[in-house]
């Protein structure tokens, strides 16, 4: 199998052909899409900039970027599952495609997921829609050994029809649990608390993934620096180009050469970051 989206492999502007739009929850979508000229599976946690219009229209100009939320190779090419919800005109715009219509995608773009060698307890932290990178994560962690490592994935939404892909990562081998703002699904509270519970060393060596709103990645960092747990974390900023042009999606982040932090492009220096990078930095 090849994995594309890994540093130093060029990104390209592909046509995608809608294979189904599904609901998910009561508020997003699946799209999957056939990429016939994508070279191999795109790594967890890589984005595409998505080309929200017909060609020949001017509005949204700029793409807009969406994670890779699980892939398969296929006999002749990919096919590349994406999850959103309506938020604007772009996504409006995709919301409506049809079965056979093209959708055009740049990249894969960004830098991955990397977990750590095997051995550890994987948890997975998705904050609404923050859930996008991690079937692909969550399938890739599960099959990439004879015995793979335990995974948590912890889901927090505001409500229970907001919960996404609980059914999914069970399938996959996961274990899941659930906080909701109002209780209607797991415990009532913030998916925090279930990571604070989680991060008991009593359970042994961890390795944390996130992804969702600042704040509550922010919690992550802290408490996963508190704990001396390893974690990256998916920034999603707000892009207009994804490939480092506009400066428009920049953090503040310590160098992963170490020494003290400077602004990063988060397209090219993430979205996923080693959160020891972000762990007590105003990003
Ligand atoms: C690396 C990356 C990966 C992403 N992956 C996903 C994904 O898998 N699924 C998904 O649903 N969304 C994802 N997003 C966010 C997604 O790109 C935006 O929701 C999308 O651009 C909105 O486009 P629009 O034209 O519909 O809305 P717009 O009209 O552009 O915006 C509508 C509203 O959403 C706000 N908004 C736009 N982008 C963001 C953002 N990044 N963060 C917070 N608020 C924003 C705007 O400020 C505005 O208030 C990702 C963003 C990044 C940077």
């Amino acid at each position: 199998m090849t994995l594309v989206g890994a540093p130093g492999v060029p990104p390209a502007d592909l046509p995608g052909r809608v294979l189904a739009l599904d609901p998910l929850g009561s508020e997003a979508f699946r799209l999957r899409l056939h990429v016939p000229g994508l070279g191999g599976e795109p790594a967890p946690g890589v984005f595409f900039q998505v080309l929200c219009r017909e060609e020949e229209a001017r509005d949204p100009l700029v793409r807009r970027p969406f994670s890779v939320a699980d892939a398969r190779a296929v006999r002749d090419g990919v096919e590349v599952d994406l999850i959103f919800a309506v938020v604007g005109r772009g996504t409006a715009w995709l919301a409506s495609r049809r079965t056979g219509d093209t959708v055009r995608l740049l990249g894969p773009l960004g830098r991955p997921f990397a977990p750590g060698p095997g051995g550890l307890r994987r948890v997975v932290v998705a904050g609404g829609l923050g859930v996008a990178p991690f079937p692909l994560l969550v399938r890739t962690l599960r099959g990439r050994q004879a015995s793979p490592d335990p995974v948590t994935v912890l889901l927090g939404a505001r409500t229970a029809r907001r919960v996404l892909c609980a059914r999914e990562f069970e399938a996959a081998g996961a274990r899941v649990r659930v906080a909701t703002d109002d209780g209607t699904a797991g415990t009532r509270g913030q998916v925090t608390a279930l990571l604070e519970e989680e991060l008991d060393p009593g359970l042994g060596p961890a390795e944390v993934h996130a992804c969702g709103p600042e704040p509550m990645l922010r919690r992550v960092v802290d408490l996963c620096a508190e704990a001396g747990v390893a974690c990256q974390v998916s920034l999603e900023r707000v892009m207009a180009c994804g490939f480092g042009a506009c400066y428009g999606c920049v953090v503040r982040a310590r160098p992963a050469s170490g020494g003290p932090p400077r602004h990063d492009r988060s397209c090219l220096g993430g979205p996923v970051y080693d959160a020891a990078r972000l762990a007590g930095v105003e990003w």
